[in-house]
């Protein structure tokens, strides 16, 4: 498939994990693509989400080396441990800062050259603990509960501009990111074990399988689709329990 020839797309987070699949795939499909991270790889674009200037630079630096801009995906995003009680104003504002803020500041240096695409689309990374109500996942959950409101509204305002704007609900995801919490763990297969157990599947879903989630959401294929979210989570929301 080449549904991406032609288009210009940048990625977030694009070194690791999921995002780093997601550039390798739109890339395979035709894209030419921007991975922008913290810690850019050899040809990616240095990029902190929490800071306007980096992210006003590094869409310069897009449009500078490409010309144009027609797919963003808000990946980078970090994680946050415990419940309520767990962190400070500090930590929260930090978390709310990088995975909400960040998908702020990129789609208002990304709007203005994404208007001019005739096939634009925003795909932000969201995450099942959105609706899930995981444990010890308090300000994490909270600030992906945001990024689906905020793919809601920005879906509903730049409707009239034809930029599409949804995003993928990922269950546990087998990525570096997961790899550090296992190591951190007491007893890490025991951990890896309980938490593939928590998907109905009862194993963690690839960096792949979330990558082609957002590769359809990009492309052309799903023309009619904004304002949506798109669960890769083993069945985890699906098949969730529900009430009598
Ligand atoms: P990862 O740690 O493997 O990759 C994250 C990438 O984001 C890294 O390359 C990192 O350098 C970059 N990054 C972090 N902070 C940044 C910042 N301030 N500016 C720019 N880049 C930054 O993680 P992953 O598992 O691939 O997660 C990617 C996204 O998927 C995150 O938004 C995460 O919340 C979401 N997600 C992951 C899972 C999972 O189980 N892995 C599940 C649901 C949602």
């Amino acid at each position: 498939m080449s549904e991406f020839e032609g288009l210009v797309a940048a990625v977030t987070g694009g070194a690791s994990g999921i995002g780093k699949a997601v550039a390798d795939l739109l890339a395979e499909r035709g894209a030419q693509v921007a991975a922008l991270d913290l810690k850019p790889g050899d040809d990616g674009i240095r990029c902190d989400v929490s800071s306007d200037d980096e992210v006003r630079a590094a869409i310069d630096a897009v449009m500078e080396r490409f010309g144009r801009l027609d797919i963003l995906v808000n990946n980078a995003g970090i994680g946050a441990q415990g419940d309520v009680t767990a962190n400070d104003d500090d930590e929260w504002h930090r978390v709310f800062d990088v995975n909400v803020v960040g998908m702020v500041r990129l789609a208002r240096a990304a709007l203005p050259h994404l208007k001019n695409s005739p096939s634009a689309a925003i795909v932000n990374t969201c995450s099942i603990a959105a609706w899930a109500g995981l444990p010890n996942r308090a300000l994490y959950s909270a600030s992906k509960g945001a990024v689906l409101s905020l793919t809601l509204a920005m879906a509903t305002d730049h409707l009239p501009d034809r930029i599409r704007v949804n995003c993928v609900c990922p269950g546990t995801a087998d990525t570096p990111w997961v790899g550090r919490l296992l190591d951190a763990a007491d007893d890490p297969a025991a951990e890896r074990a309980a938490l593939a157990a928590r998907q109905p599947m009862g194993r963690l879903v690839t960096a792949d399988e979330v990558a082609n989630a957002v590769a359809y959401l990009a492309s052309p294929l799903s023309a009619s689709t904004t304002g949506t979210a798109l669960a890769v989570d083993g069945g985890m929301y699906g098949l969730r329990p529900r009430g009598p």
